[in-house]
């Protein structure tokens, strides 16, 4: 167990354990989550002034190692977007994604983080989905994304997004990124604010109605992609599973805040999802659902067997649903020439995942 897997009263209750006083824990999660923390793997405040004492600090940290996560390589895009790639304690390799806002000079940024190694959803226009399932992250290399980012880039004190979008089915790897959000949340750590967490599934029906009972809450977005159950059990395997009425109920049911809404992802692709009856089906599905859809054309790649569809194309889809009264938008691509947009995340190099797959989360 990781150091930085801990939640704030995790800590509590092993400080209490080893005859600490209760305020310890604070401290404790402070230095290892709070401002100066250290970025890559080693804590490096572990001689800061003011917090637990060196003793119980190297005590714990022989008990649970904290585990490096490095960055390994950055690339920078034409449009800003940087993509890194981090390296794990046992090797394996990971992607997060910062993108700046377009509108903005400076200040508001974007981090799209990853839930796993490898994603076992298989989704027929995902790259990551190729590569197969490796392990879940731990919530440590969750949230470490998250600091180690902030860190490099100098961010910590502007207010930034998070979004679960990166590499992984975040649902499937649920206790870590549950846990994971509560150590990004807490005020002595990075004390991000629940609102600014947007969390991206495939539709894992029995994990969304787990979600919709969190005291802190994410905002949700689902990957649609497919208006009848025969196009979508093609496009996203889970839908055998968790069929789009099981789907849109649960999406109904979820709790939201007032003006607050679902995001429906749907991923554009050319000839096969994007013609209007898709989209009059796609109005009449959300009918009941406070939603608003943001429309991904497909990036393409070697590999995947279908095509971008042409702009004319998205904005005849875009528009039927406008004038349906959707609220949609386009999302434009960012670091595609950096192989960092959606469905892009891919470690080359990382051989095909064997481990658990899709029939076990199916099963
Ligand atoms: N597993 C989660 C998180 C991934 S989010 C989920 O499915 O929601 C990444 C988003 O990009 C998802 O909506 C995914 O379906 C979409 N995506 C995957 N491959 C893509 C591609 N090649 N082009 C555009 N979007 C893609």
């Amino acid at each position: 167990m990781d150091l930085r897997s801990l939640t704030p009263a995790d800590l509590r209750e092993l400080m209490l354990a080893r005859g600490e006083a209760a305020y310890r824990a604070e401290q404790v999660f402070r230095w290892l989550h709070g401002p100066g923390a250290g970025g890559v793997g080693a804590v490096r405040a572990i001689d800061a002034p003011g917090s637990a004492p060196k003793a119980l600090r190297e005590a714990l940290l022989e008990e649970s190692p904290v585990r490096p996560l490095v960055v390994d390589t950055m690339q920078e895009g034409a449009d800003g977007t940087r993509k890194f790639r981090f390296r794990t304690f046992d090797g394996r390799a990971i992607e997060s994604v910062l993108i700046p806002d377009e509108k903005e000079e400076r200040g508001k940024l974007t981090l799209c983080v990853s839930s796993q190694v490898g994603c076992a959803m298989d989704c027929g226009f995902c790259l990551t989905g190729k590569m197969g399932f490796a392990r879940h992250l731990t919530p440590a290399e969750i949230a470490g994304q998250v600091r180690v980012l902030a860190e490099a880039t100098g961010l910590a004190g502007t207010p930034f997004n998070i979004v679960l979008m990166g590499m992984g089915e975040p649902l499937h790897n649920y206790d870590s990124v549950m846990t994971a959000i509560r150590i990004l949340c807490d005020e002595q750590g990075m004390a991000v604010a629940p609102r600014r967490i947007t969390l991206s599934t495939v539709g894992l029906v029995p994990a969304m109605e787990k979600l919709a009972r969190e005291p802190i809450m994410p905002n949700l977005a689902v990957s649609l992609h497919a208006t009848t159950d025969a196009q979508r059990d093609r496009l996203v395997p889970i839908n055998r599973k968790y069929p789009l009425e099981a789907l849109i109920d649960a999406c109904k049911l979820f709790p939201l805040k007032r003006r607050s809404r679902i995001t429906f992802e749907y991923v554009l692709l050319d000839g096969v999802n994007d013609t209007p009856e898709d989209a009059r089906r796609l109005v009449r599905l959300l009918n009941d659902v406070k939603a608003k859809v943001n429309l991904l054309p497909l990036n393409a790649a070697p590999g995947i067997p279908y095509e971008r569809p042409s702009d004319a194309r998205v904005d005849r889809f875009a528009r039927l649903l406008a004038e349906h009264g959707v609220t949609v938008s386009v999302r434009k691509s960012r670091g595609r020439d950096i192989r960092a947009a959606c469905g892009q995340l891919i470690v080359e190099g990382q051989k095909k995942a064997t481990g658990r797959r899709l029939a076990d989360v199916m099963a």
